[in-house]
């Protein structure tokens, strides 16, 4: 992977190269980060990059922080202007993952959250695919539980609990599958390692609820108001059985990287037709040309980053 000419890095931007921390930093000893991912897509007619929803991105990371015992003057607004300004910076003309890392710099022994020095830092790269069969993954249901909120809230996108993600990524990966859904403490389907889950039974679409030990997904939320409102499809919060997930008609996966990824086998059991069904179609379809700033309706979530 190509590295990135710029980071933002304790308050500016710098070549990348100077976007440095000691060994001794805490959040690369303790897991005492929490990040982001926010996707800006290449408008080629438009000649223009979008950021899509960047201040919801923000503002879920501003509340990662906060569980963490970090404090920032930041705001999702004064966040937002630093990543344009370094999307302006490395120049993209193409579609790009931003990751915004907030974390404990201070070098020093000692395990704890309070009374420690918070940075941020942005860097931005090229991206097209992250599970690259995105219209016919075959997952499996991981043997690795998702943590509970008792234990490492999901929801906060905490860097250490991102061991549980890879675990449950690198077992599916190497066993031949594309990804894995995981089952919390109570044997409910959580999520993907790095996904929201959505099925569809009997032209209903069901998805966890955020109590469900499961990132609060700005994919996962823009999927659901979608369906309602564009498509006029009922959709339903409530815990999903493991069972559910191998009688379904449909199952994808929606996240910032993967963006809606079809399903269509869970372990050996085809997903209804065991092709790309048509809700998750007309969703991606959809998806799509939102991203891209061409559904007018929904312009606020396009943040173009090029004057
Ligand atoms: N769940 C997990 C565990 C994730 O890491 C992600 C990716 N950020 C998601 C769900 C999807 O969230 P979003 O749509 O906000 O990218």
């Amino acid at each position: 992977m190509a590295l990135p000419k710029y980071a933002y890095f304790k308050g500016k931007i710098v070549p990348y190269s100077e976007a440095k921390v000691g060994v001794m930093t805490h959040a690369l000893n303790y897991g005492t980060s929490v990040f982001g991912g926010v996707r800006a897509y290449w408008n080629e007619e438009d000649q223009q990059l979008y950021l899509f929803r960047p201040y919801d991105h923000y503002r879920r990371l501003l509340r990662s922080a906060k569980l963490l015992r970090m404090e920032f003057d930041y705001t999702p607004e004064s966040l937002t202007e630093i990543t344009k300004e370094l999307l302006r910076a490395e120049g993209h003309r193409c579609d790009v993952y931003i990751r915004p890392l907030a974390y404990k710099a201070d070098e020093i022994i000692g395990v704890k959250l309070h009374g420690l020095t918070d940075e941020i830092t942005i860097f931005s790269l090229p991206f097209d695919r992250y599970v690259s069969n995105d219209t016919g993954a075959h997952v499996t249901i991981s043997g690795w539980r998702r943590i509970d909120d008792n234990t490492i809230p999901a929801r906060g996108k905490i860097g250490g609990a991102y061991v549980n993600s890879a675990f449950i990524k690198s077992d599916a990966l190497l066993a031949g599958f594309d990804e894995a859904l995981v089952l919390t403490n109570e044997g409910h389907i959580s999520e993907g390692s790095a996904e929201n889950i959505f099925i569809v039974r009997d032209g209903v679409l069901i998805t966890p609820p955020v109590t469900e030990n499961i990132l609060e997904g700005i994919t996962r939320r823009t999927v659901i108001q979608l369906a309602r409102e564009e498509l006029g499809i009922e959709v339903v919060e409530r815990p999903i059985d493991r069972t559910e997930v191998y009688i379904c008609d449909e199952l994808f996966l929606t996240g910032t990287a993967a963006q809606i990824t079809a399903v269509t086998k869970v372990d050996f059991y085809p997903v209804g037709t065991g092709e790309m069904g048509p809700i998750t179609t007309q969703l991606r379809e959809l998806f799509t040309k939102l991203v891209h700033g061409q559904l007018p309706k929904y312009r606020d979530w396009n943040v173009a980053v090029y004057d």
